[in-house]
């Protein structure tokens, strides 16, 4: 599995090799997209990880046990229905149903509820409108 969350590091964890830790003993693939790191005050990385499950959920249990703090993202996809022509084709691929053609004006309708992240509408759409952005609760 692969998630990007940000950890939020206490002061006294910044003599701690934690990423490291992840790295090494839960076979954590980690790419650290950003760092905010100010001596004395709690440092934080937003991070993409991968590990298979039982990795993952250990590496989680060790950044507990280590008090850091996570703040999952949540992944939101955009679509600029302004530049939109509603040709359909984002709908063939989306198999959860999220993106559908609305019968009676033939315009394409999002669910976000029903959208599962696969992100194949993504590479489908011609004219490169469809976006998927994360987003926290820490910097908006
Ligand atoms: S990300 Fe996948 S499930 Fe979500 S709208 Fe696009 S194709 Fe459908
Ligand atoms: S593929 Fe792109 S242009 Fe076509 S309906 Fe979907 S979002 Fe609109």
């Amino acid at each position: 599995m692969k998630e990007r969350f940000i950890l939020g590091f206490p002061p006294e964890c910044s003599d701690r090799p934690i990423t490291y830790h992840l790295i090494k003993d839960y076979r954590f693939k980690v790419n650290i997209l950003r760092a905010e790191i100010t001596p004395g005050k709690e440092g934080r990385l937003l991070i993409e990880a991968e590990a298979d499950s039982k990795d993952f959920e250990r590496g989680m249990d060790f950044l507990r046990r280590e008090r850091v703090l996570v703040y999952p993202l949540k992944r939101r996809l955009n679509i600029d229905l302004e530049r939109c022509i509603h040709c359909g084709i984002c709908t063939a691929v989306c198999i959860s149903g999220a993106l559908d053609m609305e019968r009676r004006n033939w315009q394409i309708t999002f669910n976000v509820a029903q959208c599962v992240g696969c992100e194949l509408c993504i590479k489908a759409c011609p004219l490169r409108l469809i976006q998927l952005n994360f987003l926290n609760n820490l910097n908006g």
